[in-house]
């Protein structure tokens, strides 16, 4: 199966993808997962798409659309893939489309989690990550058992430079200009679920395992 989960920064995408794809063997890709390790490793990709992510505005296209071609490219991607993060813009949805039309893949759904404003901005400036192994967690609704410390692999927590107030009104501005319009690509072809992501953590995921099971019957 191959998949992309969507929504607003803060839905809560990283943490239901990590669910799903451990539930249904999928590989997780995020773009923003693969942002943060290029300027971890100080590569000139990680070097230009800080200038954006600093700011809360988006990669530009042609770096983001070759990142994904790249990795979409990997042997590792054939048996399944849930897509993070990307796209973003319509100009992403339609390299999207040649990129999947060169390696002969097809994307079977678009989950689409949706939370509304308010609590997009509590549960971004509460997100702590994981520095080792990228879990997320946040300090009220999904904190660690040790405030600091990762429950999974004992790394150090820690707050991403974007999950700081004004930079997420930015992010949050940003999606309702150059992302939520897009979805209306998704729902045309006729792949589009929308999930109430103003739920538990638990009861989101059950939701969606439950569609993608059905989905997976057909
Ligand atoms: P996204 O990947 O969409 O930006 P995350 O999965 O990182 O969002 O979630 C953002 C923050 O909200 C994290 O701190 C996470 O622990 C928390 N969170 C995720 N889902 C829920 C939920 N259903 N209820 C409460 N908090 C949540
Ligand atoms: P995320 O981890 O998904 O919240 O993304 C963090 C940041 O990485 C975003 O605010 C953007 O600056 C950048 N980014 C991630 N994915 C994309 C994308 N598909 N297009 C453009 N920028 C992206």
């Amino acid at each position: 199966m191959h998949l992309m989960i969507m929504g607003p920064p803060g839905a809560g995408k990283g943490t239901q993808a990590e669910r799903i794809a451990k539930e249904f063997s999928l590989l997780h890709i995020s773009t923003g997962d693969i942002f943060r390790n290029a300027i971890k490793e100080g590569t000139e990709t990680g070097k230009k798409a800080k200038e954006y992510m600093d700011k809360g505005a988006l990669v530009p296209d042609e770096i983001v659309i070759e990142v994904v071609r790249d990795r979409l490219s990997k042997p590792d991607c054939a048996s399944g893939v849930l897509l993070d993060g990307f796209p973003r813009t319509l100009e992403q949805a339609e390299a999207l489309d040649d990129v999947l039309n060169d390696l002969g893949m097809v994307f079977d759904a678009v989950i689409n989690v949706d939370v509304n404003e308010e609590e997009l901005l509590n549960r971004l400036t509460g997100r702590r990550v994981c520095r080792n192994c990228g879990t997320t967690y946040h300090i009220k609704f999904n904190p660690p058992k040790v405030r600091t410390i990762c429950d999974h692999c004992g790394g150090e927590l820690y707050q991403r430079s974007d999950d700081t107030i004004d930079t997420v009104k930015e992010r949050l501005v940003v999606y309702k200009k150059q992302t939520f319009p897009m979805m209306e690509f998704y729902q045309r072809k006729g792949i589009f679920e929308n999930f109430d992501g103003a739920r538990d953590i638990d009861e989101v995921f059950q939701d969606i395992k439950a569609y993608l099971e059905k989905k997976k019957e057909k």
